[in-house]
């Protein structure tokens, strides 16, 4: 297989297994360096952007990535991470995956410009469809593209999981970026704004933060929501908000409902989100949702006829379900060698219907929480309290583990569904089990045992 397909094949594994701002954080910028072939092994050398990311890929990820490797190769692959920074070496063209011929510096500072705003590359307008659930929010976006700052400010877009928003965001970046690769833009997630201000205020050092902050010209900040409660956090943006209007620098804010229905949020700050204009996106229809599909697969460099697309629409109606399926289905094709065609749309889903079936019974935290009590015969009060006994403590970590995997909620909501728990207690539990997962057979048993319980 070809290097930049296979690394495709994994990075849509990987998105599956990742929370989205781990994949995009940590992956969003790599590809395949060099690929080598030595008797029944593969030497891969996976390229990233800086010393702090191969650091974090090779603690974090490397298992993970080559158990990957192996099972779409068939053979087993030595993972080496390599930095490369385009901005630095300009003097060494990197893989095709970029496809500059022409090696262009404006594509270098273009792509280097993308990085540091920390935006998707495949998340365009072009990328994006529109059908009448999205026209409004798609309308409003680009014109806030053309004129950042002048006319709807902020522009709130808020609306269910998976119909958009953050693509729709993140849009707005790259179009700007694209007209400007200078422009000061930054997307950040609600939850990593959070953690920077709780950082700065623990450090005493909020200078940086508000340099960082109120400099720049696009501020995009997805799930606002998770800001709730978290005074001194509403505080400071509070500040950053009133700084940027005044250097009209424009904001764009996610959320999965409206200003209004936040519970403790300021009401200064409701009002203020309130002052723009607030659209909301709906769930993608069977159209919109075939023509996602296309989109997805022409990204993934496949061609999916329009009847197969259709049927997978009929039968998933989840935007993210819909892009695993699509992985999958490639990745099968891969192994076989054979066409995407009607025939084997079909028989896959027909295989899978019955787990799609089965993922319909919904996964709640609650659910979660409760299996894992009853795995470990302990009562739901002790794995959501506060008591620190060993044979408690491990249950309440897997939950928070498992939480985090399986629904990718952030650390401040899984925080609050422990009784307000402090979210770096979250992260440091989350972290904990997932070097215990990699590490210990016993507990990676135990939670594949957990997530049989779950479907
Ligand atoms: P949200 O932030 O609302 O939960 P995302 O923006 O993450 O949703 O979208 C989920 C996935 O669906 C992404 O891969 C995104 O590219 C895709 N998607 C959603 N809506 C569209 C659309 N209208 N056109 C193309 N892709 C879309
Ligand atoms: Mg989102």
């Amino acid at each position: 297989m070809d290097k930049d397909k296979l690394w495709q094949q994994a990075l849509g594994q990987l998105q599956i297994e990742l929370t989205r701002s781990n994949y995009s954080l940590w992956f969003g910028k790599t590809f395949i360096k060099s690929l080598q072939k030595i008797n029944d092994r593969q030497l891969v050398e996976v390229a990233c952007q800086s010393s702090y990311a191969k650091n974090r890929l090779e603690n974090q990820y490397l298992g993970q990535v080559s158990q990957i490797l192996d099972k779409l190769t068939g053979v087993k692959n030595e993972v080496r991470f390599v930095v490369f920074a385009p901005a630095l070496k300009l003097e060494e063209k990197p893989g095709p995956l970029f496809s500059y011929d022409d090696a262009s510096e404006k594509k270098e500072l273009f792509q280097s410009a993308l990085a540091r705003a920390r935006l998707n590359s495949d998340f365009t307008f072009s990328n994006f469809a529109v059908a009448s659930t999205n026209e409004m929010a798609y309308a409003a976006a680009t014109t806030v593209a053309k004129q950042p700052g002048k006319s709807y400010n902020p522009l709130f877009l808020y609306g269910g999981v998976g119909v958009g928003k953050t693509h729709l965001m993140q849009a707005i970046g790259i179009s700007v970026l694209t007209k400007n690769p200078l422009a000061s833009i930054l997307y950040v997630t609600s939850e990593e704004f959070m953690n920077e201000i709780i950082i700065a205020i623990r450090s005493k050092n909020t200078q940086n933060f508000k340099r960082k902050y109120r400099g720049v010209k696009l501020l995009l900040i997805d799930d606002i929501q998770f800001i709730a409660g978290k005074d001194t956090v509403q505080e400071e943006f509070f500040h950053t908000f009133n700084a940027l209007k005044l250097t009209a620098g424009q904001m764009v804010m996610t959320s999965d409902r409206l200003p209004e229905q936040i519970d403790n949020l300021e009401d200064r700050l409701r009002s203020r989100f309130e002052g723009g204009l607030t659209i909301d996106i709906q769930e993608p229809n069977f159209e919109l949702r075939t023509a996602i599909l296309l989109i997805k697969a022409k990204q993934m460099g496949e061609n999916l006829p329009i009847e197969a697309a259709k049927l997978i629409s009929q039968k998933i109606t989840s935007t993210r379900k819909l892009e695993g399926m699509l992985v999958r289905i490639i990745s099968e094709k891969g192994y076989n060698r054979k066409e995407l065609d009607l025939e084997l749309v079909k028989k896959i889903l027909e295989k899978t219907t019955g787990e799609i079936k089965l993922s319909k019974t919904k996964v709640t935290p609650d659910r979660i929480i409760r299996t894992v009590a009853d795995f470990y015969q302990i009562r739901l009060p002790q794995i959501k309290g506060a008591r620190r006994l060993k044979h408690i403590v491990l249950p309440r970590q897997m939950a928070i583990y498992i939480l985090r995997s399986e629904l990718g909620l952030p650390f401040a909501e899984i925080g609050r569904i422990f009784g307000g728990k402090d979210h770096t207690t979250i992260m440091h539990s989350n972290e904990k089990i997932k070097l215990l997962a990699d590490s210990s057979a016993q507990i990676k048993e135990e939670l594949a045992n957990i997530r049989k319980r779950l479907v």
